[in-house]
């Protein structure tokens, strides 16, 4: 029988019975080196071939599947072999870089940040809207009690728009209107001055809380980033990938 032998991703052969044995006796050979002779489907260990005396324990019991090379292409090196196990092939995989519990407290800071991000954005935009929003209500309301007292609309125009009275306008009222508008005047510039202070404490409260959430962000990210490694299929075992 002319068998060949696949050691050490190096294949020899072929050999006879006598060889081959011998060779498992002195050493050179071992039961787990793969063999394969005319005829097979794929490669065995040479323990199916020369079963193994039973004093020694068989080692793995499954050969694993591999392609049968033609015996003439004798530098052909099978992709990526396993160094640990000695037949897994090695596949690409990606993992974290640091340890579980490390990447969970990465999540905790990427989720609420990501939350925190959008919230700000939207905390920014609608401090813009109140503020705008609110401006506009304090003037309905004031022109509708001026237009109560009998004020003239172009007169109203002129308050609400911040705008001074001349002294014929000024007299035209009576002084009960007089005190209606002033008290309009002084209302107006508090609300306007209470919404511009609202949009900015609403402007700054939202960009403090963006910044923060994307320094967190970016902390969390750090901590869950992945990195490529080459896995065993067999044996599982972890190789850095070069
Ligand atoms: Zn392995």
């Amino acid at each position: 029988m002319n068998t060949y032998i696949l050691k050490n991703d190096e294949q020899t052969g072929p050999y006879d019975d006598e060889t081959i044995l011998a060779g498992l006796q002195s050493g050179a050979f071992s039961y787990t080196d793969y063999a394969w002779r005319e005829g097979m489907a794929e490669w065995q260990f040479l323990n199916m071939l020369y079963p193994q005396p039973p004093a020694v324990a068989a080692p793995a019991p499954v050969p694993p599947v591999i392609p049968v090379a033609a015996p003439s292409g004798r530098n052909q090196q099978p992709t990526l072999t396993c160094r640990t196990c000695g037949y897994g092939e090695l596949v690409k995989r990606k993992k974290f870089r640091l340890s579980t519990p490390v990447v969970v407290i990465g999540y905790l800071f990427l989720i609420p940040s990501i939350v925190g991000m959008l919230i700000g954005c939207m905390l920014l935009f609608g401090s813009g809207l109140v503020g705008t929003a609110g401006g506009a209500a304090a003037e309905q309301q004031t022109r509708t009690e001026l237009v109560a007292k009998g004020i003239p609309g172009p007169i109203i125009n002129k308050v609400v728009a911040f705008e001074s009275l001349t002294a014929d306008e000024t007299s035209a009222l009576t002084p009960d209107q007089m005190s209606a508008v002033e008290e309009a005047k002084s209302s107006l510039a508090g609300s306007k001055l209470g919404a511009g202070a609202g949009a900015l404490i609403g402007g700054t409260v939202s960009i403090a809380l963006i910044i923060s959430s994307f320094v967190g962000g970016l902390i969390g990210w750090l901590l869950v980033m992945k990195k490529k490694v080459l896995q065993c299929t067999q044996c599982s075992a972890v190789v850095a990938a070069s």
